[in-house]
């Protein structure tokens, strides 16, 4: 028979630097597929429709919310976020392992469809230092950085309920650890062990 496919959840306050680890993963292994999610936030610096994000009017947003074609949505810093049913759905059905970069509430709500996916949890180092990356990024204005830092306190806590904890401190640290994760997660699938216990739960 063959492994159950992975369903990978990154998560992290807005800063943390999980964009960064996300694209080096796809970069890394290009088998694993990346849901595009739908947002109503407008794009940022060089972003691109169907590259990032799908970006959409509020008013799509909600007839698709009302047509049922999210797996997970949510209200995140002030935009709407969400993915699509049938992106994640087709893709597993083919087998293919796939990452979602969604916010703690997204993380949370895919657990509960698929108790099987694997959430990862980035950590900055300090919220002085989440502040200092997002400010030296410079895509967002200052009232966006408010946002997104006041939220940081709650998502941080939210680290507790996810699989996998990564500390970014050092990028290419962080990055060996979050391959580590994936290679483990996939060998134990190999092996039939599909699923999460709490034994195999890692801090790094
Ligand atoms: P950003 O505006 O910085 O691209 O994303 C803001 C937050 O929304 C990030 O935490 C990102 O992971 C999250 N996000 C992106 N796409 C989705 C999605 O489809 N669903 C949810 N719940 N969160 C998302």
């Amino acid at each position: 028979m063959p492994a159950q496919p992975l369903l990978v959840v990154v998560s992290g306050p807005s800063g943390s630097g999980k964009g960064t680890l996300c694209k080096m993963l796809r970069e890394a292994l290009p088998e694993l597929s990346y849901s595009i999610s739908l947002t109503t936030r407008l794009p940022r610096g060089d972003e691109q429709n169907g590259v990032e994000y799908f970006f959409v009017s509020k008013e799509e947003f909600q007839k698709r919310i009302e047509a049922g074609e999210f797996l997970e949505w949510a209200e995140v810093y002030g935009h709407y976020y969400g993915t699509l049913c049938s992106s994640v759905k087709t893709l597993l059905q083919r087998g293919k392992d796939v990452l979602l970069e969604l916010d703690i509430q997204g993380g949370r709500r895919v657990k509960q469809v698929f108790p099987e996916a694997v959430l990862i949890f980035i950590r900055p180092p300090s919220l002085e230092e989440l502040s200092a990356r997002i400010t030296k990024r410079g895509t967002d204005d200052k009232a966006a950085i408010n946002v997104r830092l006041s939220c940081a306190p709650d998502e941080l806590q939210a680290a507790k309920s996810y699989d996998h904890v990564i500390d970014n401190n050092i990028k290419e640290q962080a990055f060996a650890d979050l391959l580590n994760i994936i290679e483990r997660e996939k060998s134990a699938r190999r092996r039939g062990q599909g699923g999460m216990n709490s034994e195999r739960r890692t801090e790094f």
